[in-house]
């Protein structure tokens, strides 16, 4: 894993934590996001948020899972799922963009 810096609270971000990358900002702590954008909250910015939290939670699960298995077929079809979601969570993060 790289070395990123979160651009709201400027610290590390570190492996099993979750974090999501904003188009044109960079890697963000969901926690500090998660405060900056319900400094105003409305109800589409709390349900994004929420299915946010949801999928990087998902992200980390899988990651987690690929790494317990020990067949490479099933690690296989584990990063697959993940890579699927990993996508959906862009799809998110670039609504999230104009709320930060
Ligand atoms: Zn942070």
């Amino acid at each position: 894993m790289g070395e990123w810096t979160c651009f709201i609270c400027k610290n590390k971000v570190v492996e099993g934590q979750r974090f999501t990358f904003i188009p044109g900002k960079g890697a963000v702590h969901v926690e500090c996001l998660n405060k900056k954008v319900l400094s105003s909250p409305t109800p589409d910015k709390v349900a994004i948020l929420d299915a946010n939290e949801v999928l990087l939670y998902t992200i980390v699960r899988l990651k987690e899972a690929e790494k317990s298995a020990e067949s490479d077929d099933i690690k296989k079809v584990l990063s697959s799922i993940r890579k699927s979601v990993e996508k959906s969570a862009v799809d998110l993060a670039k609504i999230m963009e104009k709320w930060i």
